[in-house]
């Protein structure tokens, strides 16, 4: 087995004109030997008994400071450390809630001074935000094409009891209905009133999200929800025709509810008629 870790300042796969590029020599290089007959003869250290199978080289030689707070500051971040961020991402934590919460877990710790100022341990924002788009990625494909990993899921979600439906053609809509808002189709007021209620630039893929809801007695029920590329007319039609060809009797057991309500948009408007 041999290894060998360059400090972190080191010029390798370093662009030039990186902060971190200080073309540090320092390293730590471990050769283990294998002991058999063949590796021993030509080697007097492994005839020893027992034999002498390690070779350890340290170079301690730094070319920059190791005691400051910046290079504290930039030690990689500790594997569990990681696993606690992943762990906050996948409890529907943001970046910067992650960093917070994980700053409150340091503050219960003893000396919380020094390992608030420890990258291992507290991170810094430009490496939490590179790990989250490398879960999303992971979890959810890529921002280019999220279908794949979506299509993936969909078994998955059904087993959960919530339908997905796609159409990939652009503009791209994704049509989700819980068991929760089945139910919701069933009501007497979802053949009488719907409200579309529509929110733009969502998550980093900038998606555009309609809720459909109904009014209830305890308050507004969606009984699905539209996920689209854009606010066109185009992408509210697909959706809404998606919507009518897999729940045809969706309004309380009939094909329209007799008032919708929609935001101040002309392209909801026309969508409709
Ligand atoms: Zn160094």
């Amino acid at each position: 087995m041999h290894k060998k870790w360059l400090c972190s300042y080191s010029s390798h796969r370093k662009n030039s004109n990186s902060k971190k590029n200080q073309h540090c020599e320092g390293f730590i290089d471990i050769l283990i030997k294998m002991v058999t007959k063949g590796s021993k003869k030509n080697d007097a250290y492994l005839k020893r008994d027992p034999p002498l199978n390690t070779i350890i080289k340290i170079n301690l030689f730094h070319k920059h400071n190791c005691a400051s707070a910046d290079a504290l500051k930039r030690l990689f971040i500790d594997p569990e450390v990681k696993a606690t961020f992943l762990q906050y991402f996948a409890d529907g934590l943001t970046p910067c809630q992650a960093i917070k919460q994980n700053i409150s877990r340091i503050q219960t710790l003893p000396n919380y001074i020094l390992t608030l100022a420890n990258g291992a341990q507290n991170p810094r924002p430009w490496t939490v935000y590179r790990l989250w788009h490398k879960y999303l990625t992971k979890n959810y494909g890529t921002i280019k094409d999220p279908f794949d990993r979506l299509e993936e899921k969909i078994p998955e979600y059904l087993k959960q009891g919530v339908i997905v439906k796609l159409n990939k053609a652009s503009p791209w809509v994704v049509l989700i209905v819980t068991s929760l808002n089945q139910r919701a189709q069933k009501l007497q007021s979802s053949s009488e009133i719907i409200f579309l209620d529509s929110s733009s630039s969502c998550d980093v893929s900038m998606a555009s999200i309609t809720v459909i809801l109904t009014a209830t007695k305890g308050g507004a029920v969606p009984i699905g929800v539209l996920v689209h590329m854009q606010q066109t007319s185009l992408a509210y039609e697909k959706g809404f025709k998606m919507l009518k060809e897999h729940f045809p009797n969706c309004f309380g057991g009939l094909e329209y509810p007799k008032i919708i309500m929609t935001d101040d948009s002309v392209a909801e408007k026309n969508a409709i008629k």
